[in-house]
Order: structure tokens, then sequence, then C-alpha cells
């Protein structure tokens, strides 16, 4: 029998994953979740022997039950090689008395790389499976990472197209180098005039535009999205909880059955919700901490139960999570209403009318397992250059947030849970805030001069994806108003207005 997945706006209508996977949005605006999260069925005595390839298998099968054991098995062959340079794919460090988990070995340095090597194989393999003859355009808001991972596993991929809009002024200089020199001809990269909600927005409206939908459609496309909205994105994303759960218990940092607390570096909400549902599959997770930076919208709704993104949007030195408007929180909501479509459909359209919701106290008490935090950028900078002098460890912003809100549970909570920290950045992506939180003296020096400077504090060797964009030609130049979002689609896939 096949797990079903139905948006969280309507319970009526039922699709299999491949289905969703293909969509991306619900027509309703809703987001795919499965009808029920399913129970691992390998114990964690057999699962800490497993590769990560082994481990994606386990878990994606469980969730991914209407593709066929090989077309898994090959999606997850061709996402988690070489393009890693590290073969645990994910491994864990020992910070203090914190364990890290490393998620930017991949191509872009970024966490998002663990769920976007593998998207488009899930695509491509569920666009074959449903006949599909159209071209996937593939339309994505960026805050910084996801864009460029996204093209990375895009690149060329026969019979689709990706287009991605990033907020202009509102991502690192790195990030928005990696993205104007990337390759392939079926990619274009457009800086919004606005910021990442202006951007995750426009695209959502887009999606939901049925005029635009029907002129794809004589031109011979169609739209998916790789955003985080997509259940192909998240489900990935399960998988490194229980490999580190595994593998703490495989290295005796844990006994079996040893409740671990989570800490998240969080903007959409993606990541942190996967590690849910790793707990909801069986994984011992006792706290689930979302951390927040400025832009502290759920670290209020974690406190006061209502969710209000009517406040200035803060540009902060941890710029992927600049972000009010956390889009994964619907799954969630849906969730601890009891999967209640309409309570949902009834919150979200207060969000979007608003931009202020409140649940009720019996939907608040079902949040116990998640404690909000935040960090300052003073916190966040003072993270980075305490956990440098005290053990010689670099990390970027976005885990530095992380890794602060940590350490503040663990003394307000003084009882002995060990700690995971997930660590979704390399700090050679975010060079000038790394390196100025560690000496004021590089506040001065040119970002990429930093590369060296870092390389030699830090022993970490220069990524590939660091090296290859130093000097590499800018390919993409389009700028475009929030307005004209729908006219710049239409000009890159070449369809009359
Ligand atoms: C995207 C991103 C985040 C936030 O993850 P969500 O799944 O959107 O909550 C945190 N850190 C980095 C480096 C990111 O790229």
């Amino acid at each position: 029998m096949n797990l079903m997945y139905k948006s969280t706006r309507n319970a009526s209508r039922k699709v299999t994953a491949s289905e969703a996977i293909l969509k991306g949005l619900a027509e309703d605006g809703g987001l795919f979740v499965p009808e029920v999260i399913p129970q691992l069925d390998v114990s964690m005595e057999e699962l800490k022997e497993k590769s990560y390839q082994e481990t994606a298998y386990i878990v994606m099968k469980q969730f991914f039950t209407d593709f066929t054991e090989e077309e898994l098995k090959n999606c997850i062959k061709l996402a988690y090689d070489k393009k890693f340079d590290t073969e645990e794919i994910a491994p864990i460090v020992k910070v203090g008395k914190t364990y890290h988990l490393e998620l930017f070995h991949g191509a872009t340095i970024a966490f998002k790389d663990m769920a976007l090597s593998i998207l488009p194989h899930l695509l491509t393999t569920s666009a074959k499976k449903h006949h599909v003859t159209k071209d996937i355009v593939i339309l994505t808001a960026t805050s910084g990472d996801t864009g460029k991972a996204a093209m990375a596993g895009f690149q060329d991929v026969k019979g689709t197209r990706i287009i991605v809009f990033y907020p202009k002024g509102g991502v690192s200089p790195v990030q928005e180098r990696q993205m104007v020199t990337q390759k392939g001809k079926n990619t274009a990269v457009v800086a919004l005039h606005g910021n990442f909600d202006d951007a995750q927005s426009g695209v959502k409206t887009l999606f939901e535009d049925l005029e635009l939908q029907e002129k794809l459609a004589q031109s011979g496309y169609q739209f998916s999205s790789a955003n985080s909205i997509n259940i192909g994105r998240l489900i990935p994303q399960v998988v490194y909880y229980v490999y580190a759960y595994a593998k703490l218990l495989n290295q005796q940092q844990i006994v079996n059955g040893e409740k671990i607390n989570v800490t998240v570096p969080t903007g959409n909400f993606g990541n942190i919700l996967a590690a849910y549902y790793a707990k909801e599959m069986g994984v011992p997770i006792h706290k689930l901490i979302c951390a927040s930076n400025d832009n502290k919208v759920l670290y209020d709704f974690f406190e006061t139960g209502i969710y209000d993104k009517n406040r200035a949007f803060i540009l902060t030195t941890s710029p992927s999570m600049d972000i009010l408007v956390s889009s994964n929180l619907e799954r969630l909501i849906h969730i601890i209403s009891g999967q209640d479509a309409i309570k949902t459909r009834e919150l979200m359209g207060q969000l979007k009318q608003r931009g202020v919701y409140e649940i009720t106290s019996a939907m608040k008490e079902k949040l116990s397992d998640f404690i909000g935090g935040y960090a300052t950028e003073k916190d966040t900078a003072k993270m980075i250059y305490d956990t440098y002098r005290e053990v010689g460890y670099v990390m970027d912003p976005h885990t530095a947030v992380a890794a602060y809100v940590c350490q503040k549970c663990q003394e307000e909570q003084e009882n002995s849970t060990k700690d995971l920290v997930v660590s979704t950045a390399s700090p050679y992506k975010f060079l000038k805030s790394v390196m100025t939180a560690i000496d004021e003296k590089y506040c001065q020096m040119d970002e990429f001069d930093l590369i060296e400077e870092l390389n030699k504090i830090s022993d970490i060797p220069i990524p590939k994806a660091i090296s290859e964009i130093k000097d590499a030609k800018v390919l993409h130049k389009r700028e475009c108003d929030v307005k004209d979002m729908k006219k710049t689609v239409l000009n890159i896939l070449e369809i009359e207005g």
C-alpha cells in the first residue's frame, strides 16, 4: 500500500509521493504532507553500521513508496557521490562538549546540497513515471544558498529549466558570485529589487497564476519547485538526523535510546521540521531547539503562540535565515491542529491578509517538543570568536547562531542531555563576517582576499566551490522589480507576454 500525501489546506484529494514531488505546491496553495509519518523499520543497532547512502534508502523508501527499489537507489547513488568532499557525506565533529553535524561538504558548501543533490533525480524519475512530456521549469526564490545548490543540481539536466530569484543586496558576496557565474544552458539567475520574502511570495504567486500556467503549457512547459515546500526536499533532510544518531551510537558517544537535543539554525523551517519528522519516526530526540537570528519571528511564536510578521526585516550576517515568513511552519501547524485542513487554511489566510495569526491553546500545548531561542548579531560574532579562541574551530554565522542558542539552553537547563548542533554552511561562504568576528583587522580587506587568511588561521582546506568562482566569468546580469517577475519569467522562456 502506498503512503499517500495530501495538501495542508485540503484533506480530500490524495496524491502519491511522485505526484507531490512533481507538483511541488498543491493547487490550493497548501503544502503536501504524508498522511502519517512512518516508523523506522530498521533498529538503531543495525543502522549504526550503515553508510549514508544505505541510511538514505532505509529512510526514503518509507516515504516514497511509489518509487521502485531500483529507482530510489539510483537517485541516491547519483546524488551522494564524489560531489561531497568526504566519504561520510555528513561528518560529526566534537566542538567543546557539543557535537556538530557538518552538512556543508557538498558542491556549494551549504546544507542545501543535502537535499538538492537528490531532488533533480527524484523529479526527473517522477516525470518519467507519469509520462510527462513537457519540460519542467524550476522556479526558485533563494535567500542565498538554495539558488546555487538548485542550479548545481539541475545544471544541464535534460528536460528541465531553472530560474532563480535572489534578493539583490541580501546575500553574501560569495553567494552572489556563486550564482551569477553559474554555468549550464538551462539556468537563469535574476537579482530582485526586494528582500527574500518578496522573492518567495512572488514565486508563490506565479505558481498560483493559472493564466501563466496555461501560457507555459502551450509552449511545452510546466512549473515545479525546488524550494523546501517540495516534499522531495524535506524527506532527504530526515536522513541525516537518523544517520547522525546512528553514528553517535557507533562512536559510543551515546548509549542506545539515550535522548539528545538538536539545535537547528532556522529560516524557512525546513531543516528543523525534518528533525521533527526524524523524532516522529523514532529517533530518540529530546528537544528540538529552533535558533533564529534578529529576525526572531519563530522565537516569539514559540513563546506566545502568535505568529506576527509585521515587523522590520533585518539584514544580518546570517542572510539565509533572514526570513519573516517561514513557509514550512505550515506543515507543523497542520500537525498540531490535528491535521485540520480547514483550520490550517484559515490561519494561513490570516497570515496572508493581516500578517499575523494566533494558534489555539490546545495547539500550543502540542509544541512542547520545541524550544525557541535567538542570537543577536553581537552574540553571533562573540560565539565565532570564543569558539575559535577556545578550541580553534571556525564556524559560519548561521552555525554560530545555533551554537549560541544551544549554549544558552545548556546553561538554563543544567541537565546532562547531549547536544547536536546542525552546522549548515562552511565559513568560506561568509568570509567577511567570520573573519571580522575573529579579528577586527580583517574588516578592511576585500572579501575574496580573505580566502587565504581563513585558510591560514583554520587549516581548513579551501573548498573547490571557492577556488572555482574566484576568477569565474559573470554569466548572469538580469535584474527586475517585484512587479515584473512574471514578465521576466516569460522573457527567459522566450514566451510572448
Ligand atoms: C537555508 C539555510 C538555513 C535555514 O534552513 P531552513 O531549512 O530554511 O530553516 C540555515 N543556514 C544556512 C546556511 C542555510 O543555507
